[in-house]
């Protein structure tokens, strides 16, 4: 099926990591400020069936261990295809990309981050057409309603620059078009279980108000994908009975996460970061993580290249989000979540956020509610939780009241003290491991352990 294409290309390559030691060029990735995968539907006529473009240097003029800008533009044709349906194509860029021995696709839309090994450079594999005809053939077989298909990769910083802010315009207005429709609205939710094979037990459950983790996929878009393609990833969800409306707890939900993850996850909050959170695969575009010393969450997006508030990197707290867990206090979610009424309900919503990166504080503006928008920090205002709590103080974000409050009362809030994926416990000669375990104290003692002086008897 893949003649002439100097690496093997198969299920068995999914998944695969590449380190920068080992790696040819980088595409994209977080060095790089302008990259894109875009799919457009168009016209036949305006189409070039099986064309592959190339504008810039090709991988063999790129220069070994570099990062370079990066786009590639889809574009396809079908009596049967609806524009609903660009953002789920889309998608299966990072599935068939991930099929090539050698290469390695991460994330979506403007956060594509690719490499090529060495080593499949050295077999000959040494220029994007390859990837061009992979692409086309599993589309073509995989999506029969596509009947022509051109695919163009954009090496040449100023071309991806202007295809660039095209794309950012697309996809904002793809979201835009799913925005409206509530949660109660509907009957049926859907599944993407696309992201399985990096995480066996995660399922993305997509609703009107909370959009795939990843930010490709709306549901509008899950609606269309599992009617063209009934036995592909995508899958409706009957929501069942609402067994709780602040969290987002459906029977339905419940059922099919416990069906899909193989019974490790039986309940899903869909509006909580606590108690039995979505779980996070590893294509989150951001992290809702709890700060546990001023009770409230801050964000921080896959972009954001500083430490955030917390003293971690994005990619620190990504290990501890990702893997189709559920851990308390570190959540994935996309920016368009963000846009939500629904948005983090279940723990306050905005009221619970204390900081989150400026460039994306900006581009929520106008969906922060207006009374808590300046109380939110962001870098410019605190890079220490000192600084956090002080600003918080400042401006009485209602984290606060939430300090006063319980300075009074005394009592454990519903968020633990502490949370962690995994706790060791020696005792009696048996090793205890306490999985996602959440301890609520009245009071939490930390103190050095001081190396045991030898007794009588004892060698040192
Ligand atoms: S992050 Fe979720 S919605 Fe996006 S591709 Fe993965 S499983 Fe599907």
């Amino acid at each position: 099926m893949f003649e002439g294409i100097p690496a093997d290309v198969g299920l068995v390559h999914e998944g695969e990591r590449i380190r920068r030691n080992d790696m040819q060029v980088e595409l994209g990735g977080p060095q790089v400020n302008e990259k894109f995968e875009l799919v457009r539907l168009k016209p036949p006529e305006d189409i070039e069936q099986g064309a592959i473009h190339i504008i810039g240097p090709d991988l063999a003029d790129l220069e070994e261990g570099k990062s370079y800008p990066f786009g590639i533009l889809v574009e396809i044709a079908g009596s049967e295809l609806e524009e609903n349906l660009e953002g789920v194509i889309e998608r299966r860029i990072h599935e068939y990309c991930n099929y090539i021995e050698g290469l390695m696709h991460l994330n979506q839309r403007y956060d594509i981050w690719i490499r090529i090994s060495k080593k499949s450079f050295k077999k000959g594999f040494t220029s994007l057409r390859y990837i061009g005809q992979v692409m086309q053939e599993l589309f073509k077989n995989e999506l029969p309603i596509i009947e022509t298909i051109q695919i163009t990769f954009f090496t040449d910083p100023e071309r991806v620059g202007e295809q660039y802010k095209e794309a950012l315009s697309i996809y904002e207005a793809r979201d835009a078009r799913a925005r409206g429709l509530t949660d109660e609205d509907v009957e049926v939710f859907y599944g993407c279980a696309l992201c399985q094979s990096f995480a066996p037990t995660h399922v993305c459950v997509v609703t009107p108000q909370r959009y795939a983790n990843c930010g490709a996929i709306s549901w509008f878009d899950g609606r269309a994908a599992a009617r063209i393609d009934p036995k592909g990833p995508i899958f409706p969800i009957e929501k069942g009975e609402c067994v709780d409306s602040l969290l987002g707890e459906y029977t339905g939900v419940n059922e099919s996460a416990k069906e899909r993850s193989m019974g490790e996850v039986d309940r899903v909050y869909l509006y909580s970061g606590f108690g039995y959170p979505h779980t996070s695969c590893g294509c989150f575009e951001g992290i809702a993580f709890y700060i546990p010393e001023v009770e409230g969450y801050g964000i921080v997006h896959r972009g954001f290249r500083d430490l955030a508030v917390n003293g971690l990197p994005f990619s620190t707290m990504a290990d501890s989000t990702a893997g189709g867990r559920q851990i308390d206090g570190f959540h994935g979610i996309s920016i368009e979540y963000m846009r939500s009424q629904k948005f983090m309900q279940g723990d306050g919503g905005y009221e619970a956020v204390v900081w989150i990166p400026k460039e994306i504080k900006d581009r929520l503006a106008d969906y922060i509610p207006a009374p808590i928008y300046e109380a939110i920090a962001t870098e410019d205002d605190a890079t220490t939780i000192d600084d956090l709590k002080a600003f918080l103080l400042a401006h009485n974000h209602p984290v606060v009241q939430r300090w006063a409050e319980e300075e009074e009362v005394k009592e454990p809030s519903r968020m633990p003290v502490l949370t962690a994926g995994e706790i060791p416990i020696t005792t009696g000669g048996f090793r205890i491991l306490l999985k996602n375990a959440r301890v609520y104290a009245d009071k939490v003692i930390i103190q050095p352990v001081q190396p045991k002086k030898p007794g009588r008897g004892e060698s040192s």
